[in-house]
């Protein structure tokens, strides 16, 4: 389903996001938690791209397997990283045939290894220029491949806290707004621990003129090691010295740090959704656990119960 007709059917979105597996034991194990976020009808899950397109075949396989083998909505990330126009063209082609409706359209990192990566190699400078790209690619199908006259749903990255590569808030945005401009449906945005980072920059894009839906990242943090690999990981995210004052309170104790990672970000959430976000996108690190604690800390068992408009007790 496009994601335009997501949000109208469902009012708000909830997403997960998965990483593709390495090893088959990993891809086991995968398709258990995916079976265990079943029960929480999210309105769709999305599968990350490897830096430098990296995972091309696996992100493929798994979006595949998923499409086939669960009742779930999936919405592959893309990356202009590592990829001329063919590859691009072959990638969308392919997920047209597979009746994949959405993409998540990235500007995407050089692979960490390739420090001196030369970007002029790859077809797409900036992820604007690839949403543009997968507008017109329905065109050259002419509606026929995937089905829905509008081509391709596309989802676009947003950076509450900023982007480090654009040090000029005010320029970020006026980028943000050229993704919208050349097609993007809505906005996912990076991680983040301050609610108050998501609707400062929700407001300013409010006042850019972005009008697509802007659905909010959040990730628990659910151990020490995990928060080090998410500092390092999330661009531009910052971590409130309140959140860390309560993590060193559980003196490396990994079930109290779990619970306070979990109970924090379930408070984001709540927050949220008090203050009408669009839709909430969980990073998930293929685990179902810490997901499925927070929906039941916030009372519901279903994410159609999230979305409800629920009369005051
Ligand atoms: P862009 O929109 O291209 O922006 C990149 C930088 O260039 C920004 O600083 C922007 O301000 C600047 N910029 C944009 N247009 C212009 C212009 N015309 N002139 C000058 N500067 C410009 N990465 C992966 O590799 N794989 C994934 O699966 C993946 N999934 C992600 C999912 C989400 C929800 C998010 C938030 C990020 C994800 N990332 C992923 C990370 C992302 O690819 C990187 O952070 C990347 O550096 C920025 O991506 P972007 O799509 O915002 O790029």
């Amino acid at each position: 389903m496009h994601i335009a007709d997501i949000f109208t059917e469902r009012g708000q979105t909830f997403s997960f996001e998965f990483f593709p597996p390495k090893t088959a034991d990993s891809a086991a194990s995968l398709f258990d938690n995916i079976a265990e976020l079943i029960p929480l009808k999210p309105s769709h899950v999305s599968v990350t791209y490897g830096a430098g397109g990296g995972t091309r075949k696996v992100t493929h396989d798994l979006v595949v397997r998923i499409k086939q083998q669960t009742p779930l909505e999936v919405m592959p990330h893309l990356t202009c990283v590592g990829h001329t126009e063919a590859e691009i063209y072959d990638i969308l082609e392919g997920y047209a045939s597979a009746g994949i409706s959405n993409i998540l359209a990235l500007g995407g990192d050089p692979p960490r290894n390739a420090p001196n990566y030369d970007r002029s190699l790859d077809a797409f400078r900036y992820a604007s220029q690839l949403v543009q790209y997968i507008r017109k690619f329905k065109d050259r199908h002419a509606g026929t491949a995937i089905g829905d006259p509008r081509g391709f749903g596309i989802a676009v990255a947003g950076f509450p806290e900023g982007h480090p590569s654009t040090p000029n808030r005010v320029k970020e945005i006026e980028h943000l707004k050229a993704k919208v401009d050349a097609g993007a449906d809505c906005i996912i945005t990076q991680l983040f621990f301050d609610n108050r980072d998501f609707y400062d920059f929700r407001e300013r894009c409010e006042l850019a003129g972005i009008t697509v839906p802007i659905v909010a990242g959040i990730m628990p943090v659910t151990s020490s090691s995990g928060l080090m690999r998410m500092a390092d990981l999330a661009a531009g995210a910052r971590f409130p010295a309140r959140l860390l004052r309560a993590i060193s309170r559980c003196n490396g104790r990994a079930d109290a740090t779990r619970r306070v990672g979990i109970h924090w970000a379930t408070e984001q959430c709540r927050d949220l959704l008090d203050n009408d976000v669009a839709g909430i996108h969980f990073y998930t690190l293929n685990k179902s656990t810490a997901t499925r604690e927070i929906y039941a800390s916030l009372g519901v068992e279903t994410s159609l119960d999230l979305a409800a408009d629920i009369p005051a007790p």
